[in-house]
């Protein structure tokens, strides 16, 4: 094939690649469409790899097979093994490798022939590279950090360093000065490698500290944060490399991935700016409010009196949370359903937006298990019905129903929008026993006069739920 034609095709198969990743997207915004949007994400994927391969100054067939084929095997299996509960850590650490391309790919560029090129060409490269090598290690070193602390490997408190701002913005300034150097260093020779050295470890030390100082409820920011940096260190990739595909690529995932921090940040009614800039809430005794209220009498209901509550209800809230992730309560939460609406029961859902572990967490969950889109709500839509309901059933969940968010100016949660449980009725919480949620704070919802605990493993008190509604 001669190389007019090779290119003609591959810039089609660039094109129709962006389309389809644009359909994705488009998708993947809505849980009917999400499998589809999937779907046409990794067609556009297989079709950008052939379109590269097509590519006439494309040779390296074999590094390609060498770096695709173990990758792709190691990436599916993974996949197929993570847990629901533990996909966070995954896309985090996803997130931490394109970091690290960029930074790859930024050295390689420096290093290698850049061809011809006039002295605003040059200058024009030379800040692509400095750019992306810097973002690439901010996403690379936060994102490991992101895991790290998802993972349970470090804690999820927000380091609080005395003047981190002041420590923030002086990194910054200097990352700024090495660039001056950089610029200097590379005018006549590629001299620049030691600045870019320094940037490299200046700017992975900022990106751990920011991502060290955000901690509690304001993780699942943190991780769409990431992914928008991911996104931004890939279409800087794609600059240096002049790769369109990759520029326009990583601007859906980098432009996608900040309109999902923005619309979370609503939901849990924080500033992008101040999460970014860390330190919410969990320093440590600050909560001393919440913890004193949240003494006092909990009262406890077997299955049995559960069961017998969800008979005698006109209307249900179920509000699920990460425990019934955990226990893979799901399908057996399913059939409860089914068997309330048999008997005339309205059951409705109440999603949280940071409920479970990441964006979309209870969505998914409750898909896998065919429980109807149209009676799941989201939070501020069930909110004000609350009043109304006679029962809530909240499945392991605890920081998404803590009224300390709105009852507590101390708490580490203040200000966060929660659903307001407590409204209903009646409240059964299923949990295991009094443990705090993911933001370690106590929860005074277990101690009020209309709430019962129903203590066990989620999947087995709800599968005992199901059998007494069907006896
Ligand atoms: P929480 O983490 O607040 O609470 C979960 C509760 O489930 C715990 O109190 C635990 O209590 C209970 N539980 C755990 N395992 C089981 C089980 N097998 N059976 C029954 N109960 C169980 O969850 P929420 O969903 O309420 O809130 C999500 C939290 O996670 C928020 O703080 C959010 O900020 C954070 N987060 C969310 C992310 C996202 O993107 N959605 C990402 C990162 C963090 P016990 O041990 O006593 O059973």
């Amino acid at each position: 094939m001669s190389e007019a034609l090779r290119t003609s095709f591959s810039n089609i198969g660039y094109i129709a690649a962006s389309v389809l990743f644009i359909l994705s997207l488009a998708g993947l915004s809505k849980q009917e469409s999400a499998r589809r949007g999937n779907a046409l994400g990794i067609a556009g994927m297989l079709l950008a790899l052939l379109a590269t391969a097509m590519r006439p100054d494309f040779s390296g067939y074999g590094l390609l097979m060498v770096a695709l084929v173990p990758g792709a095997i190691i990436g599916g299996i993974l996949a197929r093994r993570v847990q629901m509960t533990s996909m966070p850590q995954l896309v985090a650490i996803l997130h931490s490798f394109v970091g690290a391309a960029a930074v790859l790919v930024g050295l390689a560029t420096y290093l290698g022939h850049a061809g011809e090129m006039s002295p605003a060409e040059h200058k024009i490269h030379l800040g692509e590279i400095y750019i992306g090598i810097c973002i690439g290690a901010i996403t690379f070193t936060g994102s490991v950090i992101a895991f790290l602390k998802l993972q349970g490997t470090m804690s999820g408190k927000p380091l609080i360093l005395p003047a981190r701002h002041l420590i923030n913005l002086m990194m910054l300034v200097i990352t700024v000065g090495i660039g001056v150097w950089f610029f200097r260093s590379s005018e006549t020779a590629p001299n620049g490698l030691w600045p870019l050295i320094f940037a490299i470890v200046v700017t992975g030390i900022l990106g751990a500290h920011s991502v060290m100082a955000i901690g509690g409820a304001d993780m699942p920011v943190v991780v769409s944060m990431l992914n928008s940096y991911s996104g931004w260190a890939a279409a800087a990739a794609g600059f240096m490399l002049g790769n369109d595909l990759l520029i326009i690529t990583g601007a859906l995932v980098g432009s996608s991935g900040a309109i999902l921090s923005l619309i979370m940040c609503r939901g849990m009614n924080r500033s992008l700016v101040s999460v970014i800039l860390g330190g919410f809430g969990t320093a440590e005794g600050t909560s001393s409010n919440a913890s004193t209220a949240a003494q006092g009498e909990v009262r406890s209901i077997d299955i049995a009196g559960a069961a017998e509550q969800l008979k005698t209800a006109k209307s249900v809230v179920i509000v699920p949370g990460y425990g019934l992730a955990v226990a893979q309560a799901q399908h057996a939460l399913s059939d409860v359903v089914r068997s309330l609406q048999s008997r005339g029961v309205k059951v409705r859902f109440a999603i949280h937006p940071v409920a479970g572990r990441l964006p979309g967490h209870m969505n998914v969950l409750l898909a896998e298990a065919d429980i109807p889109y149209d009676i799941v709500l989201e939070m501020e839509e069930i909110n004000e019905d609350m009043p109304e309901t006679d029962l809530v059933l909240v499945i392991g969940a605890n920081d998404i129903v803590n009224p300390s968010a709105y009852e507590d100016p101390n708490s580490p949660i203040a200000g966060m929008p929660v659903i307001e449980v407590w409204k209903a009725g009646t409240v059964i919480v299923m949990k295991r026993g009094m443990a705090s949620g993911y933001a370690g704070i106590d929860n005074p919802l277990f101690f009020r006069p209309n709430t019962l605990l129903l203590f066990g493993d989620a999947k087995k008190t709800v599968e005992g739920l199901r059998n007494a509604l069907t006896t």
